[in-house]
């Protein structure tokens, strides 16, 4: 799959972080981890403020930023995995 950086993505910073906030609760994906060695944390929205005032990754378990976030965070639809989810929790009988 094509790795594309959601750098241009027209969303509001609000909506960047309840996209990513998703994206980390998704059973269906592969979570957004700290990128130092044997750290593992699990990757928090942050926002820099101004004059950025741009989204970004951080670690809440040591100091790592990421600044590139996949494009694939905020373009998928949530809904339906939710949905998917749901089925395979539902007892059939
Ligand atoms: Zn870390």
């Amino acid at each position: 799959m094509e790795y594309k950086i959601g750098e241009n993505i027209n969303m509001t910073n609000k909506e960047k972080i309840k996209e990513i906030k998703k994206w980390q609760k998704c059973k269906f994906v592969h979570q957004l981890i700290c990128g130092k060695e044997k750290c593992n944390g699990v990757l928090g929205p942050k926002e820099s403020g101004n004059p950025l005032n741009k989204i970004y990754l951080g670690c809440p378990k040591c100091d790592y930023i990421q600044y590139n976030i996949p494009e694939m965070v905020f373009n998928l639809n949530y809904e339906q995995f939710e949905r998917v989810q749901r089925l395979l929790e539902t007892p059939w009988i």
